[in-house]
């Protein structure tokens, strides 16, 4: 996941591979809910772990259900039979509406002493038809802020049963579904009545409500999409397994990602065409504006048809979130797209009609909005601006927005708080990148050299983990190289030259963390060494050596950008690279933090020899004939010697900030 404070993203410009997804968000909350009201275990296979699935499974395990996760299975025992709680119990509910909504309407049926929080934007957003709804039926709850809107608090109900339960579908199918998940609880003698009204929204999501209780043993009478009965007798059975889908509206980026990029295509494996999550529609809409879509059982395959896209006019209550990413499709189209019936855009994570038409703009293009619709007119070529997108907490925001990276002006698009994807999508980004491509020349890459112990390694990986960029320790590929060579029974001499550059060729050598593994066993501490260092320093003086670790090092120029640190970073390996620090410190400061460092893991260690042995070092790392140690032409000169870490990473964020300009 990218915790960064931003996520530059290079112009994208092709896509093809197999992407697998995570489990549906809306699937995931409803079977954890249903699971828990049952009696017995239920294994839940391919669960999303995000956000709202961790608020969820956290209030149920307040509630004292058991859950025990194993990886993305996750065994709930169900409340069914056992006593509820009688403490007061206080959950917090992040921003999940999916867990807010449904929660709420069990614990209001059941009764207790219940108090439901959540983030401050939850506290903005409608649940006033639930509780009407619910209070309708004689539950008690109260506003502990303003009325309408969370947090709640929930005490013992006086279930008046004899009448239908009116609730307003208009708003959000959520406080419906809440409604249908909840009911059952009280069913036990009577058949239990809910009138819709208004025209209700979101049908789909109800299909999936309807769906999954009949898998948990209810089967609800539907009277068109006006009145919905609960038999008497309802009693949810646990299905003992259950599978779910992979998250079709996260499905909608890879979908639009097919019909956008230049590639061999897409595929999506997890859900198909006949998932019972409304937003797989969105492949039609998809397939509308030209996007080539065939589907089998549990896949999909996506290629760029039309091309532009086709704009069009669409009516998207039926995929209102993934219809946020035909919002993006449209700036490639070949004239405008409207899409109608979007009014709960207003009220999800964000105000989505806002955010939308005010991101949309920044990147240069023209869009209207309504109450219930937008309009986005196509972005032609010449016309795009580099952006920085605001993702306001919403997950969608800044998954759709990603998109833009494909623009015909090869401008690089900056997603703000890019961890908010983790709502729905933890690795959206990671999933992006391990199918997008670009020219090498598009990714960034940004060289520290420097004279050993200077601190380049500090300083780089905390410049990549700013950025959310790969890392490059090429002092490491020498050191390993050196280590392979002894081990093989080489000398480090250049008559061994030719044998240690096979070597390196194709050195079995992985990263993990902080650890370095040379055919899966862990080398770090001793290629760390002192001894360590001067081997890599023999070797790196071989011309062949050089050469045969030039191919390695390329390859770890991958999206979203790289830190390399070295020598010749600037100068050999990385030349175009578009930032490039010489970093030094005196020889005395280096001594000294050198000695530092290995007293500290508990080495002896003697600052004079210490001093000597670097000083040697940088002698033939500077006067070797290839590759020597020295500053490349437009590097910028850091000497840190009096400077902090973070002083010094601040430093190079400026510098690096200063050629990203983003509007
Ligand atoms: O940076 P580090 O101290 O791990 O590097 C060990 C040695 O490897 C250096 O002293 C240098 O001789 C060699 N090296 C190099 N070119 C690089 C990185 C390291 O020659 N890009």
């Amino acid at each position: 996941m990218f915790s960064t404070a931003f996520l530059d993203l290079p112009p994208l410009q092709g896509a093809s591979g197999v992407v697998t997804l995570p489990g549906s968000k809306s699937i995931s909350n409803r079977v954890l809910l249903l699971s828990a009201l049952c009696q017995g275990t239920t294994v839940v296979h391919d669960l999303l772990d995000s956000d709202d699935t961790r608020v969820m499974l956290a209030a149920l395990r307040q509630l004292g259900c058991g859950v025990e996760i194993d990886g993305t299975t996750v065994t709930i025992t169900g409340l069914g039979g056992r006593a509820w709680p009688a403490e007061a119990i206080e959950f917090f509910m992040g921003n999940a509406g999916t867990a807010m909504r449904p929660l709420t309407a069990a614990l209001s049926v059941q009764g207790g002493d219940f108090t439901l929080k959540g983030v401050p934007r939850m506290h903005e957003r409608p649940i006033g038809d639930l509780v009407d709804a619910l209070r309708e039926l004689g539950c008690t709850i109260d506003y502990l802020g303003n009325a309408g809107f969370p947090p709640l608090r929930i005490g013992q109900p006086q279930l008046q049963l004899n009448k239908p339960i009116p609730v307003r579908g208009d708003v959000s199918s959520q406080f419906l579904t809440a409604l249908l998940m909840a009911l059952p609880l009280a069913a036990q003698n009577r058949d239990i009545a809910i009138e819709v009204v208004g025209e209700l929204i979101s049908k789909p999501y109800i299909e999936i409500t309807l769906n999954l209780l009949a898998r948990y043993g209810i089967a609800v009478e539907r009277h068109g999409w006006e009145r919905f009965v609960i038999p008497a007798g309802s009693r949810y059975q646990s299905p003992g397994t259950i599978h779910v889908e992979a998250d079709a509206s996260s499905a909608s980026y890879f979908i639009a990602l097919g019909a956008i990029a230049q590639g061999d295509g897409i595929r999506i494996q997890g859900v198909g065409a006949d998932s019972i999550q409304g937003d797989i529609r969105f492949m039609d809409a998809a397939a509308q504006m030209g996007a080539k879509i065939i589907s089998g059982p549990n896949w999909l395959e996506i290629q760029r048809g039309a091309w532009p896209l086709k704009g069009i006019t669409l009516d998207c209550n039926h995929i209102p979130d993934a219809a946020m990413t035909l919002a993006v499709m449209a700036l490639y189209a070949d004239g405008p797209t409207t899409l109608r019936n979007i009014a709960s855009w207003r009220v999800k994570e964000t105000d989505r009609i806002v955010a939308m038409a005010t991101e949309s703009r920044k990147l240069g293009a023209t869009v209207e909005e309504g109450p219930d619709w937008i309009t986005i007119h196509p972005l032609p070529a010449d016309q795009w601006q580099r952006a920085s997108i605001h993702t306001y907490d919403d997950h969608r925001v800044a998954m759709c927005f990603s998109l833009a990276a494909f623009n015909a002006d090869q401008v690089p698009v900056r997603i703000e708080d890019p961890q908010c994807v983790a709502k729905t999508f933890p690795d959206y980004f990671e999933a992006l990148f391990s199918v997008a491509h670009t020219a090498a020349t598009n990714i960034p890459v940004i060289c520290i050299d420097g004279p050993t112990a200077s601190g380049k390694g500090t300083l780089a990986s905390r410049v990549a983990a700013q950025l959310g960029y790969h890392y490059l320790d090429s002092g490491a590929l020498y050191r390993v190289t050196a280590h392979a060579a002894l081990q093989a029974g080489l000398t480090l001499e250049a008559t061994d030259e030719a044998a240690i550059a096979k070597l390196a060729r194709s050195l079995p050598v992985r990263f993990e963390g902080e650890q370095v593994l040379l055919n899966n066993v862990d080398v770090t501490d001793a290629i760390r060494s002192e001894q360590g260092g001067m081997n890599a320093s023999k070797v790196s003086v071989l011309p062949a050596v050089r050469e045969a670790l030039v191919q390695l090092q390329h390859s770890f120029q991958r999206l979203p950008g790289l830190l390399a640190d070295g020598r010749d970073m600037g100068t050999v390996i990385f030349p175009s690279a578009p930032l490039k620090v010489f970093l030094t410190a005196s020889a005395a400061q280096r001594a000294e933090r050198r000695h530092k460092q290995l007293i500290l893991k508990g080495f002896s260690a003697n600052i004079d020899a210490l001093r000597a042995d670097l000083e040697a070092r940088d002698a033939r790392d500077m006067s070797r004939s290839v590759a020597p140690l020295k500053p490349a032409q437009d590097a910028l000169q850091l000497d840190n010697s009096s400077l902090t870490i973070e002083a010094s990473v601040e430093q190079v964020m400026v510098w690096w900030q200063s050629r990203q300009v983003f509007t």
